[in-house]
């Protein structure tokens, strides 16, 4: 099942998903942005990680 990464909003089946630390909104990233350390920020609540 596909689904799109948070951070460069493509649509992938290689992915992470893990619950925002602030407001627990599921975050998508992708094999590719967790490689190179790409930074997220949550759709939800704007909470910004590594
Ligand atoms: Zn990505
Ligand atoms: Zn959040």
């Amino acid at each position: 099942m596909m689904k799109n990464c948070i951070t460069c909003g493509k649509q992938t089946k290689n992915y992470s998903e893990f619950p925002c630390p602030e407001c627990g909104e599921k975050i998508v990233r992708c094999f590719h942005c967790r490689k190179i350390s790409q930074p997220y920020s949550c759709p939800s609540c704007g909470k910004a990680g590594p």
